[in-house]
């Protein structure tokens, strides 16, 4: 066994440590959603602003219905109505109600919210002059005092800390910062990752396709990864296996914050890419214990920002191989373009599942073989998706998760069990 392989957590962890959190950015709030909050939030109000009802009702005060049933009820007079949105007119005391619709802020004087169901308002209606308002109402159940109020700040007082810098916003926070009235937030900025394919044989998907050539796949399940990872890919095409071509693409994605390059990385053409990215700044060539995905290159390119001011920009060399390169993407530069994010986990959700068939796994790598798990019972089976060259991207297609199998682990035989981390999309798998 080779000694010279590098391990999937050292190639990480060496990754990682040249990859720097982004500056923030403010942005709309809805345009925020995903991305990490760069600010603490503080309620400047209390929200609800006012006391208000969680019912349509009527406002009273819990006093002036006291044992009332629907065989006795407590008649009050009314005063008036309130709707969401207005302020009421007149107060509510002892032996009066005032109809209240839900949200509409408490009259003074009122403690309690009785709901229409509990009210004789729909048989005095039957029986009055259509399109008269009451004059008086019938409650038929005693109430608790408070009951249907919802207190002024009751979901948050004024000068409460809700929301921390280091957080995801998720929907509910987008609400939340709404509610608070804000229009603007500042988040963590989302890493511009530049995707460029390279070798002679690629053809972009639409152009015809000539005898020797192939489609470039690459691109686009790369650029696939960086969106839902976050990121906004930037595609620079497909590089020829030239110098000069190389080197021209290479100058177009230089303002990126994460440039991935996928082939040029196996043994036999190493060079190329390798001389080209020395160039521009520094390149180390990995063997990581992983299949598929051996071959990695990782630098940093003399980059720079958006005003030309020279800037280090991480390079991730993925394999080319199309399996490869997506798994290779899936172990490093997702946690890569997540930390650049203010993210601070980015570990799959994984389940242990019962093997349906053996796996060999003779090389002494950490295999990543594609799967299809199953729930029966409460228990997870897994099974391959059938041939897992690391040139079938059908493997990864019809996968929903990547059943590992660690390193030096030679074999598992069916019966056996394994980790097996789930694939974006397919977490229904948890439930
Ligand atoms: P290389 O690392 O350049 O030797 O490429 C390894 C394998 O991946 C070769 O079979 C390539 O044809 C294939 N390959 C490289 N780039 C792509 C791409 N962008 N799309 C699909 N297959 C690719
Ligand atoms: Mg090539």
């Amino acid at each position: 066994m080779p000694e010279d392989l590098m391990s999937v957590e050292e190639a990480l962890e060496r990754i990682l440590a040249r990859v720097a959190t982004l500056a923030p950015e403010a942005q709309p709030i809805l345009e925020a959603l995903g991305q990490v909050l760069a600010e603490d939030i503080t309620a400047p109000f209390d929200v609800p602003p006012l006391d208000n009802s969680a019912m349509d009702g009527y406002a009273l005060q819990a006093e002036s219905v006291r044992g009332a049933r629907p065989d006795a009820p407590v008649v009050l007079r009314l005063v008036g109505s309130v709707a969401a949105g207005h302020l009421p007119e007149g107060v509510v005391g002892p032996g009066v109600a005032m109809r209240i619709m839900t949200g509409a802020p408490l009259p003074p004087g009122a403690d309690t919210v009785v709901p229409f169901e509990d009210t004789d308002e729909l048989a005095r209606r039957a029986g009055g002059v259509p399109g008269r308002a009451l004059t008086e109402i019938g409650i038929l159940k005693e109430p608790r005092r408070g009951d249907n109020v919802r207190p002024a700040g009751g979901d948050v007082r004024a000068g409460t800390p809700i929301l921390h810098a280091g957080m995801p916003l998720r929907p509910a926070e987008i609400g939340v910062l709404a509610t608070l009235g804000r229009a603007r937030v500042r988040v963590i900025r989302r890493p511009v990752v530049a995707v460029l394919a390279t070798g002679d044989e690629l053809r972009e998907p639409g152009e015809p396709l000539a005898p020797g050539k192939i489609y470039n796949s690459n691109t686009y399940s790369i650029a696939s990864q960086v969106l839902l990872a976050g990121g906004i890919p930037l595609r620079l095409g497909i590089a020829r296996d030239t110098i000069t071509d190389l080197q021209e693409k290479v100058q177009a994605g230089l303002e990126a914050d994460l440039f991935l390059t996928s082939a040029g990385v196996s043994t036999g053409e190493y060079d190329l890419v390798k001389d080209v990215l020395t160039r521009q700044g520094e390149m180390d060539f990995w063997r990581v214990r992983m299949r598929p995905g051996k071959p990695l290159a990782f630098g940093m390119l003399r980059g720079r920002d958006a005003r030309g001011r020279e800037r280090a920009v991480p390079h991730l060399g993925l394999p080319g191989n199309p399996v490869s390169s997506m798994i290779a993407f899936e172990q490093f530069a997702r946690p890569a373009i997540l930390k650049m994010q203010g993210r601070t986990t980015w570990a799959r959700p994984t389940v242990e599942a019962v093997l349906e068939e053996p796996l060999v796994n003779d090389d002494g790598r950490r295999f990543y073989a594609r799967g299809v798990l199953t729930k029966r019972d409460g228990r997870y089976y897994a099974r391959l998706t059938g041939p897992q060259g690391s040139n079938v991207l059908t493997s990864m297609a019809l996968a929903n998760a990547l059943i590992i199998v660690p390193e030096f682990v030679p074999r598992v035989e069916a019966g056996g069990t394994v980790r097996a981390q789930i694939l974006e999309g397919s977490e229904d798998l948890l439930t």
